[in-house]
């Protein structure tokens, strides 16, 4: 046991050497030593800080630490054995947690230090940690008699496996798909790279010719380029369904989102609310679901006629240019490509060419560091791919903290991008560490085109932007300047402000300076030219109105579906969807599209009653960058960006942080502005 790897994690985990079979028994010897200390902190006289709460912050963060490794893993490095270990230990991690969460004598020692003489001298961190914990065991059931707690645990634990097999049937139904082409002559109008990518799909499989899969870059190069009608509706349509009942059925998700719904409306019940949407925003900034209705249905009647005139002008442009006179989904971004060419005369290809990986990755760097004076230096450490690389972050010469970056699509990874933490920062109070500061380390994930036959990987001007978008919520975790771990960095943010540094970062990728130092021509090595990166300013909010209305679409069906308050209107959530469609988009999607079928988000990655993050966090980071954008020095806004939101991470409300920065609470009109929907 002494050697599992797992137990003895360290600064730089040995990724390359965790073995599946480590799992199980270095799970279940930390859960039960962690039981004998929780065991310990209930058998204590007194009740102090130190002695309860920063002991148990050391017990949790240990299994935590284990299990994120675990998790990680399991979500960039999928394999059966590892998805069997994972689904074996998630049920009893699950029941760990809720213990903690249930555990009455630890829930009255945490009310005993709010009421004691010591709670006056704790730090402003630290009272904001408690006052969260006290709102956790509340919402963990702690106050519920024990048979309720019972049921609230069984629900927890069930959740926690559904979201999993949720997750799990994506996953296999995106990979299991493919497409062999001998030749080119069905892939007419696909791009070099993209080509290449599936060449090197085939290729993997030891087969000769090209293999086109549903991984993101695969499926976006065919719907975006590929002037083979058939082709596009048949990848469409098998996107559109993955997960669903028209596919195998045990990997359809529509009884695990039943399910889902059914849970968390018992879980909310349990604890005293209405329904599941009441619950989710208590511990966001949002104060209620009418608000957030409101605000979305109000951001959706602003777009819907600027997304009704895109639709008008890609329709026009297909019927006349393109011989499509009747434009379907699978049209959609292969004719709104073509009209931009037009439009603007330029195409992303030719975008992408002037991106390579690395020239990205230093702009990056160099951006950041121009903010807030920090750099970053690569080191080798074990990692659990090949593709992945380590940066330690240095600010004055002192190690702050440290990210990985696995930026590639690869089967047996889940798709999308992220930004997740190895660990947080923290100032030890008691043992052999006392006084000393753990650095944060962060992952981040993203599933861009990988590099093929040898060259570098070129980032189109989307991908750069989720690159900054997911360093932006890494910068939120690296630089907090916080002690307290459970308000470090992203920790304890309310969930509907966590988007906020992120969609900040996303501004920097359309200025001139940033991308043309990023850049360098694949055939000439030149820097971009400003002529090009004028049409693409000019381009910025091409179908900005499509864009905006589809994310409304996503944030009111996943705000509605939670709402619901009668059990026996839960299952007719495509009715839903369809009633939240005819409201807000402007296209109609096939009957069969079954969208909902591989929402991730809302059914198996935290954003429950909580897809209206991404509008409302764009409120503020618009509006934040509107600070910048007024203020002619660059290093005194980005400083105080730093010192009142990035740095402070949890320890206060998200509201006083902006109100700190802006020296005033948000305002919409910024958002409005940078989307192009206010009259000049
Ligand atoms: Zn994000």
């Amino acid at each position: 046991m002494s050697d599992n790897i797992l137990l003895n994690l360290g600064h730089e985990p040995h990724f390359d050497k965790i073995r599946t079979d480590d799992i199980a028994p270095a799970m279940r010897s930390a859960m039960d030593e962690a039981r004998r200390q929780i065991a310990q902190i209930k058998a204590q006289n007194t009740t102090t800080w130190e002695n309860t709460v920063e002991r148990l912050t050391d017990i949790t963060e240990k299994i935590g630490r284990i299990w994120g490794v675990v998790a990680h893993l399991n979500s960039v490095a999928d394999t059966p054995e590892l998805r069997a270990a994972y689904n074996e230990l998630m049920p009893e991690v699950t029941v760990f947690f809720t213990e903690i969460g249930q555990d009455i004598e630890l829930y009255e020692r945490f009310k005993a230090i709010k009421a004691s003489p010591e709670f006056a001298r704790l730090s402003a961190a630290q009272q904001t940690k408690l006052a969260h914990d006290l709102r956790d065991f509340v919402l963990s059931g702690a106050e519920l008699p024990p048979e309720q707690q019972a049921e609230l645990a069984a629900l927890q634990t069930e959740s926690a496996q559904l979201s999993a097999q949720f997750s799990q049937n994506v996953l296999d139904a995106t990979d299991a798909f493919a497409l062999y082409f001998d030749d080119e002559s069905s892939l007419h109008g696909l791009p070099e790279d993209a080509l290449a990518m599936f060449q090197a799909a085939a290729q993997a499989e030891g087969k000769s010719g090209y293999k086109i899969g549903l991984q993101m870059p695969h499926y976006l190069a065919v719907m975006q380029y590929a002037d083979n009608r058939e082709l596009r509706q048949q990848v469409y349509r098998a996107y559109v369904t993955r997960a669903s009942e028209l596919g195998k059925p045990e990997w359809d998700n529509t009884p695990i989102i039943d399910r889902t719904l059914e849970i968390a409306l018992a879980q909310a019940k349990l604890l005293g609310y209405h329904n599941y949407a009441e619950l989710s925003l208590v511990t966001k900034m949002a104060d209620s679901p009418a608000q957030v209705l409101d605000f979305l249905h109000d951001l959706a009647r602003r777009a819907k006629p600027f997304a009704e005139k895109d639709l008008a002008q890609v329709r026009a442009f297909a019927a006349e240019k393109l011989g499509l006179p009747d434009i379907q989904s699978w049209d959609l971004a292969y004719a709104g490509e073509k009209l931009r060419e037009a439009q603007y005369a330029f195409s992303e290809t030719e975008v992408k060419k002037y991106f390579p990986v690395g020239k990205v990755l230093s702009g990056l760097f160099a951006q950041i560091d121009q903010l807030y004076g920090v750099r970053f230096t690569e080191k080798k450490v074990p990692v659990w791919h090949e593709d992945v690389r380590y940066f330690e972050l240095e600010k004055d010469g002192e190690t702050i903290g440290a990210v990985y970056m696995d930026l590639y699509a690869r089967e047996g990874k889940r798709s999308g991008a992220w930004m997740n933490d190895y660990r947080g920062r923290r100032r030890f109070l008691s043992g052999d560490k006392a006084g000393q500061v753990q650095t944060p380390t962060a992952y981040l994930v993203c599933n861009f085109t990988p590099p093929v036959a040898g060259k570098e990987a070129r980032l189109t001007h989307d991908e750069i932007i989720t690159l900054f978008h997911e360093m932006g919520h890494g910068l939120h975790h690296l630089l907090t300047r916080v002690d307290e771990l459970g308000v470090s960095g992203i920790n304890g943010v309310e969930w509907d402000a966590v988007e906020l540094p992120s969609q900040f970062m996303e501004n920097f990728v359309w200025e001139f300076d940033v991308l043309r130092g990023m850049s360098a021509h694949e055939d000439t090595g030149e820097a971009l030219p400003e002529s090009l990166f004028a049409k693409m300013l000019a381009a910025k909010n091409f179908q900005r109105g499509m864009f905006l209305v589809r994310q409304m679409e996503f944030a009111l069906f996943d705000m509605s579906i939670y709402s619901e308050s009668d059990e026996s209107s839960l299952h007719r959530w495509a009715e839903t969807l369809q009633r939240v469609r005819k409201e807000v988009a402007v296209v109609q999607p096939p009957e069969y599209n079954r969208f909902a079928n591989s929402f991730g988000h809302i059914f198996a990655g935290g954003y429950s009653a909580g897809y209206y993050s991404y509008a409302w966090a764009e409120v503020l980071s618009a509006d934040a960058y509107a600070a910048f954008e007024e203020s002619g020095d660059v290093k005194a806004t980005g400083v105080k960006f730093w010192n009142e939101i990035l740095a402070v991470g949890g320890s206060r409300s998200a509201a006083e942080s902006f109100k700190a920065f802006r020296g005033r609470a948000p305002s919409i009109d910024a958002l409005l502005r940078h989307s192009g929907f206010t009259v000049a």
